[in-house]
């Protein structure tokens, strides 16, 4: 069975009296039993609740994973893997990261005599040439979270592999229909589902897929034993959504390319990063590892005040954090998404301040046009995008 034809078909209710068409919400906290001494296959909802289980088997099989764990938030699942290391232990971790990893990582692991060095992740083997003695778990994003940098997990998690340490890929922003880490030898994959996975901008989840029974053992704990764990009602939101995961990502992604090309080519514009672009840093390497560049295009203007303006008064694309979702959003990361990125990492990693990201939804592409064309042409000076010192990109991949 072809992937399309499995988001669709599959046993929504392993074991429904009616045999429902659609997974029933089994929103129950707890489950009776047969006597005390004979335990049936659920009892409590935080242990496992089936409403959950069809969506964990059906995220296993998109990521071509032996087990699949759901989680409360992307978060919480980043969180999870964390807990693979110990006092003592270090993650080598990609410079360009979700705000929120880097706020996880940098003020939240150390608490816990866990430490995080950030390396760029673009050259695989500097990367992992910067593995430590006390290195346990290599972690990056590809493409990286909002510049769309992209590194070659199959360089890397050889690399890591010969030396001994895991490797965990954030997978968000591809969704598991355009890239499968696993298969390109990641021991690790983490989503917020709350992106592309649920799809509507209406649930926050989290999933952590892995074929390496150690490491689903300790998730597992994890994710019964600390508790943060997906809600029967957000499971079948997410269920759902992974039902059109096919048509809305190829959707998505056809018209992100369009808007990418007459961006790249707006004299208003300045750089634009989009995966899916020749002139991209990474294009080979992503065009090699992944089925599609998404849907998530990062632009510059030159200055704060125009990217501002810009976003003011665009009208299809709502000005919210978060991408992914049916409808056209549209943000800017360095003060929003990515006001966590840790001071040391600003010089060289924080994405620029008049960085404009869009995530495109399944509107009607020329609509999307007029709203970014009629939007910048309205805000325009007639001068042209101003490149200032403040706003230069330094250190990280990225396209001219
Ligand atoms: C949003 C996001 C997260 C965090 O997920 P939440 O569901 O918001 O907790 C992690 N990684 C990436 C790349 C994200 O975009």
């Amino acid at each position: 069975m072809k992937a399309a034809t499995r988001l669709v078909n599959f046993d929504a209710g392993p074991g429904d009296p009616f045999h429902a068409s659609a997974t029933p919400v089994y929103q129950t906290a707890t489950f009776e039993q047969e006597s005390p001494l004979e335990f049936g296959a659920y009892d409590y909802t935080r242990s496992g609740n089936p409403t959950r289980a069809v969506l964990e088997a059906q995220l296993a099989f998109l990521e071509g994973a032996v087990h699949a764990f759901a989680f409360a938030s992307g978060l919480a699942a980043i969180t999870a893997v964390t807990r693979l290391l110990k006092a003592g232990d270090e993650i080598l971790a990609g410079a360009e990261l979700y705000g929120g990893t880097f706020r996880l990582f940098s003020r939240i692991l150390p608490r816990f005599g866990i430490s995080v060095r950030y390396v760029d992740a673009g050259d695989a083997e500097e990367f992992v040439r910067a593995v430590s003695a006390r290195t346990r778990l290599a972690y990056v994003e590809t493409p990286a979270n909002p510049l769309l940098t992209i590194c070659d997990i199959a360089g890397i998690g050889a690399g890591c592999r010969e030396r001994g340490i895991r490797l965990c890929v954030d997978n968000t922003m591809l969704s598991p229909w355009l890239q499968n880490p696993l298969r390109l030898g990641a021991d690790v994959v983490v989503h917020s589902a709350t992106k592309f996975l649920g799809g509507h901008g209406d649930v926050t989840a989290g999933v952590v897929c892995t074929n390496d029974e150690e490491v689903a053992e300790t998730i597992g704990l994890v994710q019964n034993g600390e508790g943060a764990t997906l809600a029967p009602m957000e499971s079948w939101l997410l269920l759902r959504g992974l039902k059109t995961l096919a048509l809305r990502v190829e959707r998505q992604q056809a018209s992100a390319r369009t808007l990418a090309e007459r961006l790249a080519q707006h004299e208003e514009i300045g750089r634009v990063f989009y995966p899916g672009l020749a002139a991209h840093a990474g294009y080979e390497t992503q065009r090699r590892q992944a089925r599609g560049p998404g849907s998530v295009i990062s632009v510059t203007t030159g200055s704060v005040e125009r990217s501002a303006e810009i976003i003011g008064a665009l009208r299809l694309f709502r000005n919210t954090v978060s991408f992914g979702s049916v409808t056209s959003t549209v943000s800017m990361p360095a003060c929003m998404s990515h006001a966590s990125v840790p001071t040391e990492l600003r010089a060289g990693h924080a994405p620029p301040a008049d960085l404009i990201r869009l995530s495109v939804g399944i509107e009607d592409v020329e609509d999307l046009w007029l709203d970014l064309a009629r939007a910048i042409e309205r805000t325009a000076d007639g001068a042209g995008p101003k490149v200032t010192g403040a706003t230069q990109l330094q250190g990280v991949g990225h396209v001219d």
